[in-house]
């Protein structure tokens, strides 16, 4: 039997360069192996934890879907879906509610990291988000979720909660794994012991789809005190395909001959010529194709979810 892999990527504004190297480059790699069944999404619903403006929205949604594309997310290979058009994900998720102890949820270090940046919303999905979480994961009865370390304890509940579910109502849901990729945190470009995240604003991330000149502006603006300079070389390793050019940076960076515009234009290059066929690949994707993309990926998640929840109401008694 296949394993089944799910993970997915927020709709909170652009891809950055930590979402593709902590997550999508290995969802693209994980495309190769045929022991898998994928499903990737869009989790909306868990964007919504998080204030947004409602006219941008569909905007982000539709730009991910052309950016996973364009990275090599094959939907022929992999089922790509967008959480809310599943409805089945809410009704799962409440039934898993009433699974979850309120000290599995009190515990997240997440919650508590994103409760402290958005003090003025700390809302209820905020914190019950880890049992959505559960929902995406066990409606398509994952083995393995490829995800950032900061998921791995939200990964864990799911395995709780898929515990408790089999041990009442009978043996429904396999317990699912983390799998880390094995690319480190990326860093900000503006506080170097700060992770890449959306919220620390445009100038600090670098997003898959800025322009030559963008990504230069941008790393020339990086700082560059002895950990900035650690994470710029960090990412010269990760974007140089030959390991060539790095190998000169590190050699003149030891030998301490190397000057930081010198790696800063290095490391803009590189980056650059990296995602120049990405750039390329996602202008010919439009918005016909990722019509036809989302309604192909939301209807095959959708019979496994319809499947999975027959399954369920009728194991708890509700139907
Ligand atoms: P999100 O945008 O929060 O849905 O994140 C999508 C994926 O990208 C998750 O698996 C995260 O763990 C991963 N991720 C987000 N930011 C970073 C970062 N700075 N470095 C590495 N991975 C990241």
């Amino acid at each position: 039997m296949k394993k089944v892999i799910v993970s997915g990527i927020q709709p909170t504004g652009e891809m950055h360069i930590g979402n593709y190297l902590g997550a999508v480059k290995n969802w693209v790699e994980l495309q190769a192996d045929p022991q898998f069944d994928r499903y990737f999404f869009i989790p909306d619903w868990h964007s919504m934890t998080i204030d947004y403006e409602p006219g941008t929205k569909q905007r982000i949604i539709r730009n991910l879907v052309r950016d996973l594309l364009a990275l090599g997310i094959d939907p022929k290979k992999s089922t790509l879906f967008i959480q809310s058009h599943i409805p089945e994900h809410t009704e799962l998720f409440w039934t898993l509610m009433t699974l979850t102890p309120m000290s599995e949820l009190e515990k997240m270090t997440q919650f508590k990291d994103k409760a402290l940046k958005n003090a003025e919303n700390i809302n209820a999905g905020l914190f019950t988000y880890p049992v959505l979480m559960a929902a995406d994961i066990l409606m398509y009865k994952a083995h393995i979720n490829p995800v950032g370390e900061d998921q791995v304890q939200h990964v864990e509940l799911a395995r709780v909660l898929a515990k408790k579910f089999n041990n009442k109502f009978g043996q429904t849901f396999p317990e699912p794994q983390s799998m880390l990729t094995n690319v480190p945190r990326i860093m900000s470009l503006l506080e170097s012991d700060k992770k890449m995240s959306k919220s620390g604003g445009d100038k600090s991330c670098l997003y898959v789809s800025d322009s030559p000149t963008v990504i230069s502006e941008k790393i020339r603006k990086a700082v560059t005190d002895e950990q900035g300079v650690q994470n710029l070389l960090g990412l010269a390793k990760l974007f140089d395909p030959t390991g060539l050019t790095y190998k000169h940076l590190n050699k003149d960076f030891a030998g301490g001959t190397l000057k930081n515009v010198e790696l800063k234009d290095t490391l803009a290059e590189l980056i650059s010529t990296y995602f120049a066929d990405f750039r390329a690949r996602k202008e010919e994707i439009d918005d016909k194709m990722v019509d036809e993309v989302i309604a192909e990926g939301c209807a095959r998640a959708r019979e496994m979810a319809q499947r999975t929840m027959e399954d369920v109401r009728s194991k708890t008694g509700i139907r």
